[in-house]
């Protein structure tokens, strides 16, 4: 039969599920690549490091594909009716893809299914994107896991190497079976769709070739990964988040690599990131399994908060959006994912809880800003870090936890590193007050050149009287309970 290989969220052509199958059921098989008009015409930005990281990725698969004889379509398009119509021209009897668990995808997936269908092609979906998928690991009762320590438990019981063999997509891609068009199939260009190029090359190096570059680079950092991995002036985390976003590495090679490394040695700092890519999952599952959680609180009771949206609060998220909030560690990790699209975890956790917490802010805004920004958004883990961090989803912290942007800047940019980089306008002051420069004598501000509320701005809300507002709109929260 003819096959045709749909390619989404897993740009590569290594130990990628869907592509096994296609190579070993199909005896030509097409491989296609839809740059989504759906999804694309809702960026607001036409500068978006995530649709140049694609567009090189898509164009490292093609030469990968071509190297091995067969071709990549790369369309631009709406996938929902490009791939049956290409689907048809091609008389392919079945399409491949891997699973996609965001509500959206999962609509379009069941219209692509029922369109080929009536055209007497089927779609087979694999799961390519997740270690388990969504009923594979259940409470006793047979329900989702909702807490994180009993799932995470539940998961490394049921692991085994079995669940991280890889699939020999790339070993079979020679085997004779890739088509090739009659017609050479071009690449439609960033400028074509709409799109400039950005600084994304500078950041990341796209693509399978990247992926392992990267992933290669973390392994040997993999045992400090426990104790390095809440500083953001230290590179202690793995960067891997965009290529796990789509795919250039497979989450098997990643997770392999943890649990061997793990079983081999006992490194806390193996088992540390394995816990991660199992958070990963997690939220993979809970949006699976609760969709109408993307935009309402995960526990019900939470949408009961009435949080501000006037004049003021617009402002203040204007504030935050810019990296001008008067409180340094916040101002530098949003001025890091303006600059370069990426977050640190510590971060991610400290601008959330301040806008939320702080700025008593819907955390929606605050996803979507991440959801628009952030080079590896991604629904599931975005929505549960947000959710985390307003205390409104599953597992997440207590409404009563509210981060002190301060301490956690003393805890974890103790030396101002990170503030330095990204609010060079602070560089010169003492590690003692560049936390809180509000706080900074007037003598030692005039020694460092800062004027506040002239070169850097005065802090917008006192953290303690922020505090205390919180606890009282959180009530509403706890009345209900
Ligand atoms: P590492 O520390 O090296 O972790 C390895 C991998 O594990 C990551 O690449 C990621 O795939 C996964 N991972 C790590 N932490 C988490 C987590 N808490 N939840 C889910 N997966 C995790 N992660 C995203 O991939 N996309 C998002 O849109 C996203 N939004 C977030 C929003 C908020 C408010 C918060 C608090 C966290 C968010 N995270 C998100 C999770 C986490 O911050 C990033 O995955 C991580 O910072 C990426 O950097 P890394 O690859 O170096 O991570």
């Amino acid at each position: 039969p003819i096959g045709l290989m749909w390619f989404r969220r897993d740009l590569r052509a290594d130990d990628n599920a869907a592509l096994f199958y296609a190579l070993k059921h199909s005896e030509r098989l097409h491989c296609v690549f839809v740059f989504d008009k759906t999804i694309l015409d809702a960026l607001p930005n036409p500068q978006d490091r995530r649709v140049e990281f694609i567009w090189h990725s898509i164009a490292a698969l093609k030469a990968r594909l071509q190297a091995a004889g067969g071709d990549l379509h790369v369309l631009h398009d709406h996938s929902a009716t490009a791939i049956p119509a290409l689907a048809r021209t091609l008389g392919a009897q079945a399409v491949f893809t891997n699973k996609d668990y965001e509500p959206a995808a999962r609509t379009r997936d069941a219209a692509v299914a029922q369109d080929l269908a009536r055209q007497g092609c089927t779609l087979y979906a694999f799961k390519d994107q997740c270690i388990f998928e969504e009923d594979e690991v259940l409470t006793q009762a047979g329900k989702f896991f909702t807490v994180f320590t009993p799932y995470k438990n539940a998961c490394l019981k049921k692991l085994d190497p079995f669940h991280l063999t890889p699939y020999p997509s790339a070993q079979h891609l020679n085997a004779g079976r890739l088509a090739k068009p009659a017609v050479e199939q071009p690449l439609p260009s960033l400028q074509a769709m709409g799109f400039q190029a950005t600084n994304i090359l500078e950041l990341v190096k796209p693509g399978e070739d990247g992926a392992l570059d990267a992933f290669d680079d973390f392994r040997n950092r993999m045992d400090r990964y426990k104790t390095a991995r809440d500083f953001p002036a230290v590179k202690g985390v793995s960067y891997l988040s965009v290529h796990m976003r789509f795919g250039t590495i497979s989450i098997r090679r990643c997770a392999r690599a943890a649990h061997e490394q793990f079983v081999i040695t006992g490194s806390e700092g193996a088992m540390g990131w394995l816990n991660e890519l199992i958070w990963r999952d997690f939220y993979f599952q809970i949006i699976f399994h609760r969709p109408d959680a993307a935009d309402k609180a995960f526990k019900a009771e939470y949408d009961l908060i009435q949080w501000d949206s006037d004049d003021k609060a617009q402002r203040l998220f204007k504030a935050w959006c810019e990296g001008k909030t008067g409180y340094p560690l916040v101002d530098a990790a949003q001025r890091q994912l303006n600059q370069t699209g990426y977050q640190h975890n510590r971060l991610r956790m400290v601008t959330a809880s301040f806008l939320t917490k702080d700025l008593g802010i819907d955390w929606r805004w605050g996803e979507r800003y991440f959801a628009e920004h952030l080079n590896d958004f991604d629904l599931s883990a975005n929505n549960g870090g947000w959710q985390w961090a307003a205390s409104s989803g599953c597992d997440a912290q207590p409404y009563f936890r509210i981060f002190n942007p301060v301490s956690q800047s003393e805890k974890f940019d103790a030396e101002g590193k990170f503030i330095r980089k990204y609010c060079p306008e602070l560089a010169k002051l003492p590690n003692k007050f560049i936390h809180e420069p509000s706080a900074c004598p007037p003598l030692e501000l005039q020694a460092a050149g800062v004027v506040l509320g002239e070169t850097y701005p005065r802090p917008v809300v006192e953290h303690d009287v922020a505090r205390k507002k919180t606890l009282a709109r959180y009530a509403v929260v706890k009345k209900s309970e």
